[in-house]
Order: C-alpha cells, then structure tokens, then sequence
C-alpha cells in the first residue's frame, strides 16, 4: 500500500478540488454576511500561509487566535497547521489573567484578533508573551498601537501567491495546541497532531456518531476555540459538507434565522445554547423549523427534558455526546445498538440522559476508588480512564502530570457508572464527588434532586470538614425569589430518592454562586469561601 501522512492539509485539498459547489457562509459580528467556497477558501489559506512564512513564523511556533466562528479564523486554522505552524485557538470569555497565562505558556510568536475583541486584548497589551511578533486584525477596526507590530488580516495576504506547496509533515507533528477551560485548576495545554485530528475527523463524520454527508449543511455553534469547534472544521470539508459560520450572534433569534436561510442540517452546541433556542421557540407557536436540523450537544449533562421538547415539539433529534478537550474532544455518543435497537423513542428518550458508548478509536475503563473495575450494573461508580487514537499522552509544557498513568491512560476527572449495555452517565467529577469515609458520594446527584424543590434556583453541594468521616456534604442553596423554604423542607427531597448517608449535613442559604467563564459551577471557588467550615465533633 502507499503511505500518505494524515496531514491537515489534505482535507483542505479534497474539499477544494472534489467539493467545488459546497457554500461557505461567514457572519461577522457586525452581522455582515460572507459567502465562499472551499476552492476560494484554500486559496485565502495558500496567501496566509505565504505570508505567515515571509513574517518568520516557522515549524512547530505557535500561532494564537482569538476569534469567532468566522471564514477568516477557518482560514488561518488550515494556513498555520498547513505550512507546519501550531494552530492555537485562545477563549477570548476568560478571564484576562487566563488568557495572559495561556498565550505566555504557549509562547506564541503571532496572534489573530478578531477585530470587535480588539478591547480585551488591550487590557492585555503589557502581558502579551516576549516570544509574539505579530498582531494580525482579522475584519474591520482602526488598527491599535502595541509593542509589536499590528496590521490587518487584508492588508496582509493581499498579492501572495494564491498556491502553497503544502509541506509532507511528519504526520505525529503537532498541528494545534487548545486549553482546558480550566473549571477545575489552571489551564493546561494540549497538543493535536496532524495524525490525531484526521483520525478524530474520520471518526467524527460516521453515521453513529455526527454522520456527516456531501449533503449536510453544518453549522457549528460550538466555538472554534473550545476544542475546535468539535473538530467540524475539519469534519465538515472532508465529507464536502456546506459550512455556516456563525460569528459571535449566538442569541436564538439569530441561529433560528440562520438554520432558515442557508437550510443548516446539522448543528452542535452546549446545552445552554439550545435551551435558549427552545424558549425562545416555544414563546410564539409561528416559530417552527421549514426543515428541523440534527443538533448534538455536550459539555455538561443535557437535561431530557430538552431533548424531549425539541424531539416531540419541533422533530428536531438531539445527540448526546461526551468530549472534552484531551480527547479532541469526542469520546462517546448515546446511539442506539443491537441491545436496545427495539426500545420504544419514549424509553430511548430516557436513556438520552448517558453520554453513551465509545465510537472505534476510543477505548474505556472505570476504576473504583482502590483500582479495580467498577461493576457494569449501572450502580457502582469510578473515575473514567481513556485511551485511543485522539488521546493526549500528556499536557503540553507538564511533564509528567498525575492525570496520565504508566499503563497508558487518561485519568478524565469523570465519576461514572457504567450500564449492561456499555453505556457511561457521568455522575460527578473525581475533584467533586464527597469522600465521607471512604464511600463516594455523588455531588451532582445531590444537587440535581435539590433542583427538583420548588423553591431552589441554584444548588451546589461541597465537601464540609467532618471529625468522623473526613468529608460531608454541605449543600449551598440559592432560594428563588419571593420563597423561604428552611433546611428541613429542602432536605425531605431526599428521601427516598438517595441513601440516608448520602443526605447533605447542612444547608447554607447564600445570595448567589460562583461560575466560571464557561458557566459552571464553580466549585474550586466554592471549596475555598468555605474551607473552614466544619460539621463540629
Ligand atoms: P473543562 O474541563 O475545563 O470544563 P472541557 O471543555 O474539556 O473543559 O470539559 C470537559 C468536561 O466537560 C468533561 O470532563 C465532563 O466533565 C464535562 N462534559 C463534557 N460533555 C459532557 C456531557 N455530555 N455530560 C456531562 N458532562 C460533560
């Protein structure tokens, strides 16, 4: 057999050389429209690349963006992967000290902007890497001073060559480096290969799991800086799919509009995007879809409810899949199988609450709190460990990290339980789960059932200092509006539902709860406004 490098460059080159027709449709944030192609997008890369080259960007230096799902960012992920730089896609939500730590850790020597997030990087002008050259402005904005020299992202590829001799890489060559959103620590880094990424996108586009076709039209809303955008900007062209960009307009008016007009068939995103966009659907019964689109969603748990709504109210079938940024991101998908093929929708819809089965390429295995394999009874519950093909081996600039074990796997931070079917549903995380005597207890089991209580709007539950059992749970409750339930009334939601053991110690009534920049629980800042409290002796 021939030997090809998986490169990421050939999958710009099919879409432009086999997938001519397909439509390329960019949104600003201004709202302005751009439409394209792949053969006009490579074309855009091959000056990029050209340029990036004449500014002294070489293999294996890493080139930053902080930008929106725009053509423009598309074009500088195939450039600077391309031609053997490192695509690294920087979350502009974070908080400034994140992004000043994560863009000194990556030492970038260039860095895109899109030009309506030019303001945040401002605040960042003295804190910008000693390694960075470069400032490019991707759209239009008065170009700012800086240290280092700014120009526009026009102004820049304008009269390169429109042809690149896209290098044969080693295919285990780094190709784009992402950060963990840090929900439980400091960001950590993590590099793609250019081998890894086909793979991911190859597993990616089949029928159980997106099932991406030449027909689809995707639009993802899933940010290309959170774990590339899922890997559909390089899914999507290697099956010649039409892809939708849509810029920084994420409220449902806006998506609701899109899906309409360029007849998006397929989409992904966090569940808040589409709880919102179902609110926002159910609020005037004129509001349908002239063709429902599939939608797949992860990040956190997505409630059935959701997925029941869009399912039965407006046809729309939802996807559950569990990623995350160490596993490119895609890990498992909740997709019928030979055991439960024969389930009516209603008992499959249930189901949907798991974040399901591995896809080929992905290996798993739970261990309990002592090493050993937890008991498939959809019961016990360990942490979840990974291997396969889109796996780090460890974090970029960290050796030797706790996370990676000498038998080869990935320590996820995931608590699951694992079904007969093989099927995983994440119950907590390893940092937050409540290790009372030895015994785990579920935090998100705790909170879930708090929510169910008539009068709760937020509810966290962390590990309180206990003399006896080391740790206990303490649920912080945020009361809605105009209700005061007591402690007692909270606490009777439990029973029944959880062991008696499992039933949180106390309740503290607070005004609000700390979230991170992705919006979850924030529970680290949590653990330390509450460290010295204890359940006495
Ligand atoms: P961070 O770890 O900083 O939040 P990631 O985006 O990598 O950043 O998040 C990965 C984590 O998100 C997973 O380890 C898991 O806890 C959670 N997660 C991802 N998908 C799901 C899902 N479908 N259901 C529940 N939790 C999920």
């Amino acid at each position: 057999m021939q030997e090809h490098p998986l490169l990421v460059s050939s999958i710009l080159t099919h879409a432009a050389k086999h997938h001519r027709g397909s439509k390329l449709v960019s949104v600003d944030a201004a709202g302005a429209v751009t439409r394209s192609t792949y053969p006009a997008m490579a074309v855009r890369a091959a000056q990029l690349a050209h340029a990036l080259a004449r500014l002294g960007v070489r293999r294996g230096e890493r080139v930053a963006t902080l930008g929106w799902n725009t053509a423009p960012h598309m074009e500088v992920y195939y450039a600077a992967s391309g031609m053997g730089a490192v695509l690294h896609t920087v979350n502009p939500r974070l908080f400034p000290d994140q992004i000043a730590y994560i863009l000194n850790d990556a030492a970038d020597v260039a860095l895109f902007v899109d030009a309506s997030l030019l303001p945040g990087l401002m605040a960042l002008a003295e804190r910008l890497p000693e390694t960075l050259r470069v400032v490019v402005v991707m759209g239009e904005a008065p170009l700012p001073a800086l240290r280092v020299p700014v120009v526009g992202y026009e102004t820049l590829i304008a009269g390169e060559d429109t042809e690149y001799p896209w290098p044969l890489l080693d295919e285990r060559a780094a190709s784009a480096l992402c950060y963990t959103s840090g929900t439980t620590g400091e960001p950590k880094g993590v590099l793609y290969s250019h081998r890894s990424t086909v793979l991911h996108a190859m597993a990616a586009v089949q029928p159980d799991v997106f099932a991406l076709r030449a027909l689809d039209v995707v639009m993802p809303v899933v940010p290309m800086f959170h774990v590339n955008a899922w890997g559909l900007p390089y899914a999507a062209p290697m099956t010649g799919a039409s892809l939708v960009l849509p810029g920084p307009r994420l409220d449902p008016a806006s998506l609701h509009a899109l899906v309409e007009a360029e007849g998006v068939t397929f989409s992904a995103g966090v569940p808040t995007i589409w709880t919102g966009l179902l609110g926002w659907l159910r609020a005037d019964p004129a509001r349908r879809f002239t063709a429902p689109p599939r939608l797949v969603v992860g990040g956190t748990a997505l409630p059935v409810a959701i997925t029941a709504g869009f399912q039965k109210e407006y046809g729309v079938p939802i996807l559950h899949a569990w990623g995350m940024t160490e596993i490119s991101p895609l890990g498992s998908v909740n997709t019928r199988k030979a055991e439960n093929a024969h389930w009516s929708d209603e008992e499959f819809l249930a189901y949907s609450r798991k974040q399901g089965r591995p896809q080929f390429g992905v290996d798993l295995r739970v261990l309990d709190a002592a090493g050993a394999p937890i008991a498939e009874d959809d019961l016990a519950f360990g942490e979840l460990q990974v291997q396969g093909h889109w796996v780090a081996s460890g974090y970029f600039n960290r050796p030797g990290d706790e996370a990676f074990t000498a038998d080869g796997w990935m320590k996820t931070g995931d608590v699951v339980t694992v079904d007969a079917l093989g099927s995983i549903e994440i119950v907590d995380r390893a940092k937050d789960v409540i290790k009372s005597g030895g015994e785990w207890i579920s935090s998100i089991t705790l909170e879930n059932l708090a929510l169910a209580h008539p009068d709760v709007q937020l509810a966290a539950v962390i590990p309180a200092h206990h003399p006896k059992w080391d740790e206990r749970p303490l649920l912080l409750v945020v009361r809605k509006p105009g209700t005061t339930p007591d402690a007692a009334s909270i606490l009777s939601i439990y029973e029944g539902k959880v062991a008696k053991w499992w039933v949180p110690d106390g309740v503290e009534f607070v005004d609000s709860l700390p979230l991170t920049a992705t919006g979850k629980l924030w529970k680290a800042e949590m653990k330390k406004q509450w460290k010295d409290f204890s359940f006495g002796s």
